[in-house]
């Protein structure tokens, strides 16, 4: 089975180590328990061997064989555990022997077969573990073998409990671990549930809705305030889809009435023929400014998708200032504007995009003309300015009021909505302007005063200076 749920994996992980950290534990536990128990037993037994030795030392020049095996009996009796001990000297004859070992058989080796340190080994005397150490000790210039004993049973049934203990302890541990660490998790992940259940109730229509941001100060947190983030990015995002959306059908809705309105009354009414011509004259127009509205509208939207790139390459902007000064004279000299370009014959070379950029000095040169007075005068100026082409497009118009100036490229949005509109304006040139400027790395600003004229200047970088 694959495990689905966070809680189940982490507590799974979490038990395993548990598991791993306990059987570390009780092994090494054990063992520490029964090398202390070894060290305890074996400092014992060689007192034991020194205790014979000094004994030997004392008596055994003095007395006869038997005389020495009596007072090693006596000595036997005096000790602890006294009882198991055997003594012989280098030709492996008993001075003494307890009466276990020697009912036992217990060999014994001979003195020039055992160092001067103690040696130990665990031995099965009928039936009980026993634990001897031997040694040889020099008396009188003799050598001899003393080997002592302890019984191991005690001890052995103490290591038996410490072993079962651990066997019912570790499961047990494990069980209550185990559920104490499932519930942990499932509280600390109960958040994540809560965000996936307000996350899910989230839709395009309550995209305003937010996630409720635990204040725990820690993952959780950032993660519903990122979501929140996110959602915010979203909220905006739709929000400006459906105002466009809103703002193109409302334009959209204005040229297509006027064209049924027109071709109906000429349908109705019996029309002179200069009638008839006048009709089909405006249902022209507003054909034309439907398309370049629609031309606008699917530039932007193409922008929006971040498709319809444009093509940079090394372009002198003074030829595309040129052509969209050629293309205005037309307009102004309808109002009889005074259209003058201040252009140096020098060309001024940036990486753009040179039908963009007429497009983008056309919508400015065509605003200061619609915007501007009959008589009025727009002057156009390129130059070259700290790595940058600066061009200037100064009018004599109407102006833009300071609270408005930070609107007007937005989409959709006119000072005077009447009179632009009348004007073949649907608030969309400026947007399409900074768009094509910021598809350069460049900059455009306004300044204007109401009623004086305003001015707009476009800064796009140079070829070399950007590097390309
Ligand atoms: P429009 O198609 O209405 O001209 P724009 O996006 O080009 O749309 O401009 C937005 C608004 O900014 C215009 O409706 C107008 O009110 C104002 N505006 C733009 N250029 C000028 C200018 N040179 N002089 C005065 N007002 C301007």
């Amino acid at each position: 089975m694959r495990f689905r749920s966070i809680r189940v994996r982490l507590t799974a992980w979490y038990l395993v180590m548990l598991a791993l950290g306990l059987g570390l534990f009780g092994i090494g536990s054990w063992f520490a328990m029964r090398a202390s128990a070894f060290d305890t037993i074996d400092e014992e037994l060689e007192d034991r061997i020194r205790g014979v030795e000094k004994f030997m030392k004392l008596q055994i020049a003095a007395l006869s064989p038997v005389e020495i095996r009596d007072e090693f009996r006596e000595h036997s009796v005096l000790g602890p555990g006294g009882d198991l001990f055997q003594v012989c000297n280098e030709k492996g004859e008993w001075l003494y022997r307890s009466a276990v070992l020697e009912s036992s058989q217990v060999p014994i080796r001979l003195p020039n077969q055992v160092g001067d340190r103690p040696f130990y080994e665990n031995l099965t005397v009928q039936g009980t573990p026993i634990r001897f150490a031997t040694a040889r000790v020099i008396v009188n210039s003799h050598p001899y073998t003393i080997q002592v004993a302890a019984p191991l049973h005690e001890f052995t049934q103490a290591l038996e409990r410490f072993r079962l203990i651990l066997w019912l302890a570790a499961p047990m541990l494990l069980i209550v671990a185990g559920l104490g660490g499932y519930w942990i998790s499932r509280r600390a992940l109960r958040p994540v549930d809560q965000i996936t259940n307000a996350a899910e109730s989230i839709s395009i229509r309550s995209l305003s809705d937010r996630l409720e941001v635990p204040k725990t100060s820690d993952e959780l947190q950032r993660l519903s305030e990122t979501l929140n983030r996110m959602l915010n990015r979203l909220d905006t995002s739709v929000q400006r889809i459906s105002q466009f959306t809103a703002d193109a059908s409302h334009e959209l809705r204005a040229p297509v009435s006027l064209i049924r309105a027109t071709a109906e009354l000429a349908v109705q009414g019996v029309r002179s023929n200069a009638e008839y011509h006048e009709d089909m004259v405006q249902i022209l127009a507003e054909a034309e400014r439907t398309t370049r509205l629609i031309d606008s509208l699917l530039l932007l939207a193409r922008a929006d998708a971040g498709q319809g790139g444009l093509q940079l390459e090394p372009t002198n902007i003074s030829t595309s200032v040129r052509e969209a000064i050629e293309q205005g004279r037309v307009l102004a000299a309808e109002k009889a504007i005074d259209l003058a370009g201040d252009l140096s014959p020098a060309p001024i070379v940036v990486r753009g995009d040179g039908e963009a950029l007429r497009r983008l000095f056309f919508i400015l040169i065509d605003n200061a003309i619609k915007y501007s007075p009959e008589r009025g005068r727009v002057q156009i100026h390129v130059e070259e300015r700290n790595g940058h082409a600066a061009i200037k497009i100064a009018d004599t118009g109407i102006g833009i009021a300071e609270s408005d100036q930070s609107y007007i490229f937005d989409r959709f949005w006119r000072a005077d909505k009447v009179r632009s509109r009348g004007m073949g304006g649907a608030g969309l040139g400026l947007s399409i302007a900074r768009w094509i400027v910021d598809q350069h790395g460049g900059s455009i600003e306004v300044q204007s005063q109401s009623g004086k004229g305003s001015t707009f200047t476009v800064r796009i970088p140079l070829h070399n200076v950007a590097g390309g």
